[in-house]
């Protein structure tokens, strides 16, 4: 599998650009026109740089309005394009990209066009070039792949082919299976790229939303299975013209590319094994039972007010490091690291963020393949050495530079709280128990120009699937949310992108300097229950509007009963098509942590999302708890 991207998808100039794109990982590059003239060096320049990088220059791009056109215009864009096939050989490359014609004075017929590429395919093969025809879901007269297809079959000209690009294809709502019967040496070039599903302008669309392959809604899998069916064999390369990605980091685009990639050949590879794709093979998507556990990093004093807090949440410190000064909470199933060290990983994280997830657990069914999976799609890994007697727990980078740890139960990793920890005894005796059961989401807080990286990172690494995005307003802003939920819902990750500093995720973001987990939401098996049992032990739930119960009783059959129990308690409801949902809030700890307690009821599937206004009303009129130290 060749690799390829256009520098158009990539921000920054043009050295920066090929330098991200070269540790990306990609064998080669489109030249896009405007980042050539915009280059101050010649053609050869830029030949040698690209080289210099280890790529490859796939193809140039692109030439428009050539075909169609009456005397004397005719006459004109064969000199343009003779003047463009000069230009080539400079550059070291022989491909060049002509898109189908918005020329006003362009006129329509398939043999017409045909005729013109057929004499424009003698005059590049005088010059070793070769000339794809790509039609532009809002060309003048061609604008489906059956089209340009049909003309560059009656061009029959070795020098003439096709080119074909998802977002055209697809954006138009066109089958992609017409494209098996396209012969494979026909297929000049390859450009992929998908799209939020959104009615608007082709042209405005394709310019401002394209995304990676995965992060939209187009079905790039089908599209992708069909031109593979040909035989093509080469390069596939990401053609994005993104309005949030001009604006980002060249290192994180290019990284997202290339993951896409690999992850979209993985799924056809997957789905079509018949088609003996010849890929470095890669273990499957990793399957997550849940959140093993979540680790906390901080020092002893806000260690003791954390401490607290989760005591009257009905955690217990259970166990205690046995060389480290890491004390483990627990209740359930749920397992809380606090780590306090004046060293290591968890120690920088604090000193960088202040008090916050350093590190998140996740239970799946192989760690070393999920770890290996992550590596191949160019996740970071990350270790650091471990004591006498401690496991080496395969770990990657995620969110925010913090670290995602793989625990399995076939390996030895199982056994590290046995082997790491030592049982505090009194503390079992003095055991509350809130039935508070497991993790049941993990909420990140980043920019919003971070979340489809985010959402892809875990989509491609485990078998999880996106909810759509939706939007919370804020009364500083608007935030965006949404949730990656693995199969079986074991893996539930809420991604919230903030656009402004004045909203309340926006605030958090700003103080623990950079993207982070922001709420924790436990699941109890009796949320009356337990709200009743952390009030005894002293916890201060978030206090919601009384105005909002007089709305919870206008649009829901509640009873008078339970509306008022909800109201003394601060519990939230919603409901959906399976289910019910209750769920309360603790105050904020330190800039904007907080946690949630959930109870699902009949597989209700959502997070509470109509509720989310409200919270954040109360979040921002509330402030801390008491006691909360700012971090
Ligand atoms: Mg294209
Ligand atoms: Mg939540």
């Amino acid at each position: 599998m060749k690799t390829s991207i256009a520098t158009v998808s990539v921000p920054g100039e043009l050295r920066e650009k090929l330098s991200a794109i070269a540790d990306a990982g990609f064998d080669g590059v489109e030249i896009f026109e405007q980042d050539f003239l915009a280059f101050d060096g010649g053609p050869k320049e830029v030949g040698r740089i690209i080289k210099d990088h280890g790529l490859e220059i796939t193809l140039f791009q692109p030439f428009r309005d050539f075909e169609g056109l009456p005397e004397p215009e005719r006459t004109k864009a064969f000199d343009r394009a003779e003047r463009k096939f000069d230009l080539m050989n400079e550059l070291g490359t022989d491909l060049v990209l002509i898109c189908s014609s918005l020329h006003p004075k362009a006129l329509g017929g398939i043999d017409r066009a045909a005729d013109d590429f057929s004499e424009l395919g003698e005059r590049a093969a005088k010059k070793s070039i070769r000339v794809g025809y790509e039609a532009l879901a809002w060309g003048k007269h061609v604008w489906d792949h059956r089209d340009a297809w049909e003309i560059v079959r009656r061009a029959n000209h070795p020098n003439i082919g096709l080119i074909l690009d998802s977002f055209h294809t697809l954006g138009r709502g066109i089958d992609s299976e017409s494209i098996r019967s396209v012969p494979a040496d026909k297929i000049f070039f390859l450009q992929l790229a998908d799209a939020p599903l959104i009615e608007m302008d082709l042209f405005y669309w394709s310019r401002h939303f394209r995304n990676m392959p995965g992060e939209g809604d187009l079905d790039l899998l089908s599209f992708m299975k069909a031109v593979m069916a040909t035989g093509y064999s080469g390069p596939l390369s990401l053609e994005i013209f993104n309005d949030q990605f001009r604006g980002g980091s060249p290192k994180l685009v290019a990284q997202d590319g290339y993951r896409s990639l690999v992850n979209l050949m993985d799924q056809v590879n997957r789905s079509s094994p018949d088609l003996k794709l010849a890929l470095p093979s890669i273990p499957a998507p990793a399957t997550s039972k849940g959140i093993e556990f979540v680790e906390f990093t901080t020092d002893e004093a806000e260690a003791e007010v954390l401490g607290s807090l989760l005591n009257q949440m009905g955690f217990i410190n259970s166990h205690k490091h046995v060389s480290k000064s890491v004390d483990l909470w627990t209740q359930n199933d749920i397992k809380i690291v606090i780590n306090t060290e004046k060293e290591g990983f968890a120690h920088s994280a604090y000193v960088t963020h202040g008090t916050s997830v350093c590190d998140v657990g996740l239970a799946v069914e192989n760690a070393e393949e999920a770890w290996k999976r992550a590596t191949a799609l160019g996740a970071d890994p990350f270790s650091q050495t471990v004591g006498p007697n401690e496991l080496t727990i395969p770990a990657i980078r995620g969110v925010g530079g913090s670290l995602l740890h793989f625990v399995d139960e076939r390996s030895e990793l199982s056994k590290v709280w046995e082997r790491e920890f030592i049982l505090i005894e009194d503390a079992t005796k003095a055991a509350t128990d809130a039935k508070l059961k497991r993790v049941d989401h993990i909420a990140q807080t980043m920019n919003y120009d971070e979340m489809l990286s985010w959402t892809l990172f875990y989509t491609s690494i485990f078998d999880a699937t996106k909810t759509p995005l939706v939007d919370v307003v804020d009364p500083g802003g608007l935030v965006r949310s949404q949730a990656v939920e693995g199969k079986n819902s074991l893996l539930r990750i809420t991604l919230n992108g903030a656009e402004s500093h004045r909203t309340f995720a926006g605030q958090h973001l700003a103080s623990s300097f950079g993207s982070a987990v922001q709420h924790l939401a436990f699941e109890s098996s009796d949320i009356f229950g337990t709200a009743r049992a952390m009030k005894n032990k002293g916890f201060e739930a978030l206090e919601i509007s009384p105005n909002y119960y007089l709305d919870l009783a206008a649009r829901f059959d509640l009873t008078e009963d339970i509306l008022s129990e909800m109201q003394a308690l601060n519990i939230m409801y919603d409901k959906d098509e399976q289910g019910e949902f209750f769920q309360l809030y603790s105050k904020t700890y330190g800039e904007g942590f907080f946690f949630e307690i959930i109870q699902r009821k009949k597989g209700y599937q959502g997070y509470g999302g109509p509720n989310a206004p409200f919270r954040v009303a109360a979040q921002k009129r509330a402030g801390r708890a008491k006691g909360m130290p700012r971090t």
